[in-house]
């Protein structure tokens, strides 16, 4: 026998037992989106490199040691495997010039990619929801896509998600800031780590981000952005905050909330939870007004947001709440050539009534698959052999009703008999 491979490293199979719960999140996401008038796009996993370099920003985690980059052997194209949606969910809208006099509201959903070290929370291979917006300036969209996050909770039954908030400013209230920042981090070099070291001249801002213990007391003590920010910077982070808090909605203000992404600028937010140790972050965004130019295309404000699923799909499993497992309404049941035919035109038959239908596949004594149809969960075992196949007609026996009698009928009787039934339980709506 050969050796048997395995999945990759940080790279995890959804087996269906998980999956259910999988589903239950996408639909709750998809009529939750549906709720604020949000449309669906689809972009490719693989991009071109040069993409995420200039959109996330050379001197990141991600593209400085996360991303699965490779050079296509058929024509030496440098290609990734996105790592994060905006920065393909930009370039379709510039491509397909989406938000040329118009306003737009998109999701997506789907796999990312990263070379993290895996651990729980954290996968090589994940997935966000992505939600992102074009064409709106005004902190109203930053407070729509924040209250719909607190909106999504509610809906899935999570509790104990917090709200944390920051303003990043603009770039010229930036480089002021970032000017303050290297010459205090300057004064307290010999206290830096290697990678902050390597940063304080290119990124100093993700100084503040770094999660290395020994860092925290001189961030905390870091020159603050906010106080770097002009009157209109202020107002429109006010505004989001005025709109929040006439939502009741709750939140703390983390001036050290930077984003690991270059592209940010006023608004920016996370959502956390203390429930899933140090991965605790299950939503994160802001906005990024000058991304679509940095891209190549027309100036255009946007904003959005990324919620991690492994981390949310997590959540929802722990608050109890389990999918119920589908069972089919019939399984059918055959014994002999002529009638395993027949099975298969009733199976098809019983599917056209809206009905849905295991057909047993794989023979066996009809002891045994009576026992398989007990198992399915079906409500009805629809029994065929070589007798009933000569004549059409086909044993009815309920699963789950012992007073109801088992009945031979013809195969045209099934579906009315099984829906009046199902009818009767009050199963159907
Ligand atoms: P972190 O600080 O945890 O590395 P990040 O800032 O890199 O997060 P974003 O790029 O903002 O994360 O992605 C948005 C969300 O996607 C995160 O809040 C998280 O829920 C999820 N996420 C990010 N990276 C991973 C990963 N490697 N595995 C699982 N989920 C992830
Ligand atoms: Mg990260």
């Amino acid at each position: 026998m050969s050796q048997s491979l395995q999945a990759v490293r940080g790279m995890n199979d959804i087996l269906p037992e998980e999956a259910a719960f999988w589903e239950l999140f996408e639909d709750a996401i998809r009529s939750w989106l549906k709720g604020y008038g949000y449309r669906p796009i689809r972009m490719p996993i693989v991009e071109p490199t040069p993409l995420f370099k200039r959109a996330i920003g050379e001197v990141t985690d991600i593209v400085e040691k996360e991303m699965y980059s490779f050079i296509d052997g058929l024509n030496g194209e440098a290609l990734t495997l996105r790592p994060e949606g905006t920065a393909g969910c930009v370039r379709a809208v510039i491509e397909h010039n989406l938000a040329a006099r118009q306003t737009q509201r998109l999701y997506y959903m789907g796999q990312m990619f990263r070379h993290e070290r895996p651990q729980k929370g954290r996968y090589r291979q994940f997935h966000q929801v992505g939600v992102e917006t074009f064409g709106m300036s005004g902190p109203d969209i930053d407070a729509e896509l924040i209250l719909m996050g607190a909106r999504l909770w509610d809906d899935l039954g999570l509790e104990g998600i917090e709200l944390q908030l920051n303003s990043l400013g603009q770039p010229a209230e930036r480089a002021e800031h970032r000017a303050a920042l290297i010459a205090y981090f300057e004064q307290h070099q010999e206290h830096l780590d290697e990678d902050a070291r390597r940063r304080l001249y290119t990124n100093p801002l993700r100084i503040l981000d770094s999660k290395n213990p020994a860092l925290q007391d001189i961030c905390a003590a870091a020159p603050k952005l906010i106080d770097y920010l002009g009157d209109e910077s202020l107002a429109h982070f006010a505004g989001v905050q005025q709109i929040l808090r006439d939502a009741g909605l709750p939140f703390t203000i983390n001036p050290r909330l930077v984003r690991g992404l270059d592209y940010y600028n006023l608004t920016v937010f996370e959502w956390v939870t203390d429930k899933l140790g140090a991965q605790g972050t299950v939503c994160a965004g802001g906005r990024y007004d000058g991304l679509v130019e940095q891209l190549g295309g027309k100036s255009t404000p946007a904003c959005g947001f990324a919620m991690g699923v492994e981390r949310l799909v997590a959540l929802i499993r722990d608050a109890g709440g389990a999918p119920t497992e589908p069972a089919p309404d019939v399984y059918v049941v055959h014994q002999g050539e002529a009638a395993g035919r027949l099975a298969f035109r009733v199976a098809e038959g019983l599917r056209d009534q809206g009905l849905d239908v295991l057909l047993h596949c794989g023979g066996g004594s009809f002891k045994s698959q009576m026992k398989k149809a007990d198992g399915s969960g079906a409500g009805f075992a629809v029994i065929i052999g070589d007798d009933e196949a000569a004549t059409g007609e086909a044993q009815l026996k309920a699963l789950r009703d012992s007073a109801w009698e088992q009945r031979k009928m013809n195969v045209d009787a099934l579906a009315g008999a099984i829906i009046d039934h199902m009818v009767d339980a009050g199963e159907e709506e």
